[in-house]
């Protein structure tokens, strides 16, 4: 069983780039700067600051992905109120908040929410057809998980 979950006419979208990624993130969001003002924008700290005073364009900020920006996009994804991520993180580098950004993927998976990693996915999700209509988007069934969850005995009898 899945649930339904309706992307309307107005995406909610999250941009988020590593420091060595977010010069390609405003190339890309420059570029598509026209199309990107239709939507709703959310940002982790300094990249949504860069975009705003670049692009011209409201965006929701959120902190700094490193002090907890990337946990406050995944909070917001499984709460059904972000439907994009646009998310260029950095493959060569090291990050202080890699379980943070590892978190924000696996839920953007569950979640079934359209996620691009690197430019090329980005100008694909954003040229498609799909972003102009509304988009019956299919989640996993997360209260029949939750139903079926063995958890085990002893834990519970640990607790009493
Ligand atoms: P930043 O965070 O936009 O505040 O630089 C990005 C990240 O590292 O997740």
């Amino acid at each position: 069983m899945e649930n339904l979950n309706v992307i309307g006419l107005k995406k909610r979208i999250a941009l988020v780039a590593h420091d060595n990624k977010k010069r390609d993130l405003l190339e890309w969001a420059k570029f598509n700067r026209e199309t990107l003002s239709h939507h709703h924008l959310f940002g982790t700290g300094t990249t949504g600051s860069m975009l705003e005073n670049e692009l011209g364009l409201p965006i929701t900020h959120f902190k700094s992905g490193p002090i907890g920006g990337d946990q406050q996009i995944g909070a917001k994804i499984a709460e059904g109120k972000i439907d994009f991520l646009i998310f260029f993180w950095d493959p060569l580098e090291q990050q202080p908040h890699d379980p943070d950004i590892k978190a924000l993927l696996r839920l953007a998976v569950l979640y079934n929410i359209p996620t691009a990693s690197n430019r090329a996915t980005a100008d694909f999700i954003i040229s498609s057809d799909l972003m102009n209509v509304e988009y019956e988007n299919k989640t996993p069934d997360l209260d029949h998980y939750l139903a079926i969850r063995k958890i085990p005995k002893y834990e519970i009898e640990e607790i009493s």
